[in-house]
């Protein structure tokens, strides 16, 4: 625990729902569910608008359906959340070199490792509006001298806010806390706390650490109270090493099919892929999950020669590992990995992977349902869409051999005109999103190497044709007079 409140702590607000509203005029001041679509799905985010109905991350989508029938659900398109993140990691870069990112949307700041010795709450109160400037969105700031005490307090500061725990009014900040708040403390432990009439964390701290560690054994009773009485003395630690790079997939329906298993683990192991080189690394051990019908789960794991970041050697080793279990129950979920992470030592990296764009179908976090011929294009609510003549715009919905885009760009200030298409119309084709705002800061030097992620995701199906119709596309949106100078 510090004297002064240095650890600053940062939060996006209903980051990915808030990325859709300041993309989609027609959609800001709504109430906006971002998650995945199919009927396993659950909610990655909701808006501000949608939370007063009472829907929350991790909810069934079914369930959040049933509370705001009239949100607006979207398929979350990682792709442009990372790229606004990068931006957001840049500057909270330029006010210290120690940062603990923790999500796309959260990181811890170490103030006591910057150069200048400005007071901690006017580099955040600055902080805040750059980040705004920068990307159009909302952050809150929590400042503490501790890790636990700036995460509360920025969750405290919730939206757009900041709070700052000044020395001396740390246990007034925890005490009427709920036992949640605290880190470690599950629905489990909550629960047996509550049965020992422990609920608030000033009564953990009242009951003392040796009523804590008669609960809850040594380790956990220790820290827990500790943590209770203000006691946090973790470091920020930068560059927490990732050792393993992984993507997973929950199917509407179990799959039953060999070839459907096997399709669906080339679409995994290319998303892998593109994550790994996303990171800049690449691996050395393939891993599979298999989550059976009746939720029995297997992990094979396969370890090459060398470190890989090629999309064909990770996936026939994929598809060797899979082959060597057996799924005819059916197949709930499937994962593919790739661990024993090394730093990349081709300096040919990017050329190489610029050079292959197709050799990369997009990320797709969305449930999807089994690919069949007969849906090769696919088109999900959110998703970025162009057409010939009415230039670009987003799905809005689709069914019956229809789908129904709203054509809006970030930079307008008014809901843009709906109009349906059928399906296939040759003249509607997925397109990769548009930054919120038209004014982007200098990117961090590594990724201004990168090529454009590639994007939208694509339908499930193989034949499917629209990305050779992309890439034959000029790479600027029309029209030119509403686009973003930078992309
Ligand atoms: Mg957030």
């Amino acid at each position: 625990m510090r004297s002064a409140p240095t650890i600053l702590h940062l939060d996006m607000d209903a980051f990915f729902a808030a990325v859709e509203q300041a993309s989609k005029p027609s959609l800001r001041g709504k109430p906006v569910v971002v998650g995945g679509l199919g009927p396993r799905g659950v909610v990655a985010t909701a808006s501000y608008e949608a939370r007063v109905h009472g829907v929350h991350s991790a909810m069934a989508m079914a369930h959040a359906r049933r509370l705001c029938p009239n949100a607006a659900y979207l398929v979350p398109r990682f792709g442009l959340y990372r790229q606004i993140s990068e931006t957001v990691m840049g500057l909270l870069a330029e006010v210290s070199p120690l940062i603990e990112p923790l999500s796309l949307d959260e990181a811890f700041v170490d103030l006591e490792a910057a150069d200048s010795q400005e007071d901690p709450r006017a580099v955040a109160v600055r902080l805040r509006a750059t980040i705004r400037e920068a990307t159009g969105l909302t952050a809150s700031v929590g400042l503490a001298g501790s890790k636990l005490l700036a995460k509360i307090a920025s969750e405290k500061a919730k939206p757009d806010g900041l709070v700052v725990v000044d020395p001396g009014t740390e246990r007034a900040l925890l005490d009427p806390l709920p036992v949640r708040a605290l880190w470690g403390v599950g629905p489990a432990t909550a629960e047996h706390l509550r049965r020992a009439g422990i609920a608030t964390v000033a009564e953990i701290a009242h009951a003392g650490e040796h009523e804590l560690v008669r609960l809850l054994g040594k380790a956990h009773g220790t820290s827990l109270h500790a943590m209770a009485v203000g006691l946090d003395n973790r470091p920020v630690v930068a560059d927490r090493d990732v050792k393993s790079i992984s993507v997973e997939d929950t199917f509407d329906h179990d799959l039953t099919d060999r070839a459907q298993v096997r399709h669906e683990i080339d679409r995994l192991a290319d998303r892998c892929v593109q994550r790994l080189r996303g990171a800049g690394r690449s691996g050395r051990t393939v891993v599979v999950k298999v989550r059976r019908f009746d939720f029995s789960t297997l992990t094979r794991s396969e370890t090459l020669r060398a470190p890989t970041d090629d999309p064909v050697v990770v996936r026939e080793t994929a598809r060797r590992l899979v082959d060597g279990v057996d799924t005819t129950g059916g197949v709930r979920l499937l994962g593919v990995g790739v661990a024993g992470l090394a730093d990349f030592t081709q300096e040919d990296l990017f050329a190489q992977s610029g050079g292959d764009p197709a050799g990369l179908p997009a990320d797709r976090e969305a449930p999807v349902a089994p690919p069949s011929p007969e849906r090769a294009r696919t088109w999900w609510p959110g998703q970025d869409v162009t057409h010939t003549q009415y230039g670009p715009g987003w799905v809005q919905g689709s069914g019956v051999g229809r789908v129904t885009v709203r054509f809006e760009v970030p930079a307008d200030t008014a809901p843009g005109r709906v109009r349906t298409f059928v399906m296939d119309d040759p003249e509607l084709s997925h397109s990769d999103p548009l930054l919120p705002v038209p004014r982007v800061l200098p990117e961090p030097l590594p990724q201004s190497a990168q090529p454009p992620e590639p994007q939208p995701p694509e339908p499930p199906s193989p034949s499917a044709p629209s990305r050779a119709t992309r890439s034959a596309q000029p790479a600027g949106h029309s029209p030119p007079a509403t686009s973003p100078k930078s992309r």
